[in-house]
């Protein structure tokens, strides 16, 4: 099928939406650049929104030279002649929510405050998720329309990322969107979820999730972020996921050695007997929880944690061994000598405090690629992202 072909089928074929009734200017826009172009079946997804042309012009200078240089978007010299741009490349549902807000018409936005209810009544692209949201933020991206967004951003944000994401698609999009918006909390609390239920498998020390968290691991999981580059490596997902499984793999043997440590250097409980009860069982019952087999040396390492266990289950499995129920004396009496609520209180703050997990998997030039990308949405001073 020829361009021109494809062209007239694109024109034939339209939703209209009319965002200024007096505009001068129709976009066509779509089919967004992610659907592909079968042979058999043709679905176009093309919207002609009629817009007001200086009103684009205004807002981005991107826009300006496309409508207004000496190109063949410009206006047509025929005053009868309609004034049609096709922006092929576009996502249309992304074009609505963004010409809507550049013509002012605010009640047709989305604000997200809470609950899917704020999503305006008719409001087309519905529902408003991860993959629009991504469309937004590319579309915006490349016709430089930063501040236009910039009120809603981040209240979009937390509202997507707030939706449980079961789609292997969706959840990229979404820790791509982080990355590009330089959203530090989303991205990592994205990787923390990953990489808590992943575990490694077979000689080739495969990456597997825990299928009862993701389906489709498959699918993205060697994708790379690649919207931003980042000066000294490659990112992909997969390698985060890794470097962020190992780290709180030693980060729970780093605090639980630390505590055994603590109890080395003088008395915590309420007699000696308790305190060598206490230790030689911590010491004995953490090789027990690693493979016998690996764990060689009474300090265990990293290396030493079967492969087999998410981060979830060895939690579970050394919590269970060492610090549930004990000591086994008379509990009431006790109570104060075990270690319950050290273990608790370390696991709280690892599950629970994002930054002690970003400094798990962020280098420093991750950290300053974001921030570099936080001002390009945000300005100078950007808010601190939920
Ligand atoms: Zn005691």
């Amino acid at each position: 099928m020829s361009d021109d072909e494809i062209s007239r089928l694109r024109r034939a074929e339209y939703q209209q939406e009319i965002i200024d009734p007096d505009g001068d200017l129709f976009l066509h826009v779509g089919p967004a650049s992610r659907q592909e172009y079968s042979t058999d079946e043709i679905e176009f997804h093309v919207t002609r929104f009629q817009v007001c042309s200086a009103t684009l012009r205004r807002a981005s200078p991107f826009f300006k030279s496309m409508l207004f240089g000496p190109w063949v978007h410009s206006k047509p010299s025929d005053p009868d002649a309609t004034w049609v741009v096709d922006l092929p490349e576009d996502d249309d549902g992304a074009m609505e929510v963004i010409l809507n807000i550049l013509h002012g018409r605010f009640n047709k936005v989305p604000r997200c405050d809470s609950t899917r209810e704020d999503v305006p009544e008719g409001f087309t692209p519905y529902p408003f998720d991860t993959d629009l949201l991504y469309d937004i933020v590319v579309a915006v991206d490349k016709y430089d329309l930063f501040h236009v967004v910039q009120p809603f951003l981040a209240k979009w944000v937390a509202y997507v990322s707030s939706q449980q994401v079961m789609d292997p698609v969706a959840q990229r999009l979404l820790l791509e969107t982080a990355w590009i918006l330089g959203d530090e909390a989303v991205f990592a609390s994205e990787i923390k979820e990953l990489a808590l239920n992943s575990f490694l498998k077979g000689d080739e020390s495969e990456l597997v999730i825990s299928a009862k968290h993701r389906k489709n691991w498959d699918g993205f999981r060697y994708y790379s972020i690649d919207n931003v580059e980042v000066k000294d490596e490659d990112l992909s997902i997969e390698d985060l996921v890794r470097r962020a499984r190992t780290g709180m793999l030693q980060h729970v043997l780093d605090w639980h050695h630390q505590h055994v440590s603590s109890r080395l250097k003088g008395p915590r409980t309420c007699s000696d007997k308790c305190d060598a009860l206490i230790l030689g069982t911590l010491m004995q019952r953490e090789t027990k929880a690693m493979s016998s087999s690996t764990a060689k040396s009474l300090w265990t390492k990293a290396d030493d944690i079967p492969s087999h266990y998410t981060v979830r289950t060895f939690l579970k499995f050394l919590g269970r061994q060492i610090y549930y129920k004990f000591p086994r004396l008379d509990e009431e009496k006790h109570e104060k000598c075990g270690p319950e609520k050290y273990w608790n209180d370390q696991k709280s703050v690892m599950l629970e405090d994002l930054d002690v997990f970003k400094k798990l998997i962020f280098t420093k030039d991750m950290i300053e690629d974001m921030k570099e990308q936080r001002k390009k949405w945000f300005g100078s001073n950007p808010p601190e992202l939920v």
